[in-house]
């Protein structure tokens, strides 16, 4: 079989099972067009922070560039924060902007870090996503464009419903000794 068709089969597999929680105490992953409210109410219409290429590339890991810059994605169960526990806050790994909080973090199984809702609405914006032959809706950090993920309704029911799956690549964190 040729490499190039090897690839793509390869390429295809990995996407299908991307983001899809193992957790049953989540619904399961339907892959279904989505209806996430925010959506619906979209973001004023505020500029990105503007860099060139070649500055995020200077303040950039190149994994961190690929995801946040361009919209890859980490594998799962590799990254530094899909089983961190601590108590504190994660920041946009290019604007610093707090995105989520430790609170909001739980266990979805999917080996990305995974959050029932950002720290503030208005920190994240939100686009359809329609690469892979999926419709998703990727989440990025509303100052600076930074890619983060995707946001799926598959999340736990007693919090809204909502699954955050973040690269974490496309985070840093800050502990918060107040235990928050
Ligand atoms: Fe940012």
């Amino acid at each position: 079989m040729p490499a190039r068709i090897l690839f793509y089969i390869c390429l295809v597999w990995m996407v299908s099972f991307a983001c899809t929680p193992r957790s049953t105490n989540s619904k399961p992953f339907t892959n279904q067009p989505v209806s996430h409210t925010l959506l619906d109410s979209p973001m004023p219409n505020k500029s990105f922070m503007e860099k060139t290429e070649a500055e995020w590339k200077k303040i950039l890991t190149p994994e961190q560039y690929e995801v946040t810059r361009k919209k890859g994605t980490e594998r799962a169960f590799t990254g530094q924060f899909w089983n961190h526990k601590e108590k504190g806050n994660y920041k946009c790994v290019c604007c610093g902007s707090e995105l989520f909080k430790s609170k909001t973090k739980y266990d979805s199984g999917c080996g990305w870090p995974s959050f029932y809702a950002p720290a503030d609405d208005k920190i994240i914006r939100e686009a359809t996503d329609n690469t892979y032959g999926m419709v998703r809706v990727e989440v990025m950090c509303d100052n600076c464009g930074a890619h983060l993920g995707h946001v799926f309704e598959d999340g736990p029911s007693e919090h809204g419903g909502l699954r955050y799956c973040i690269n974490s690549a496309s985070l840093t964190f800050e502990k918060d000794s107040t235990g928050k």
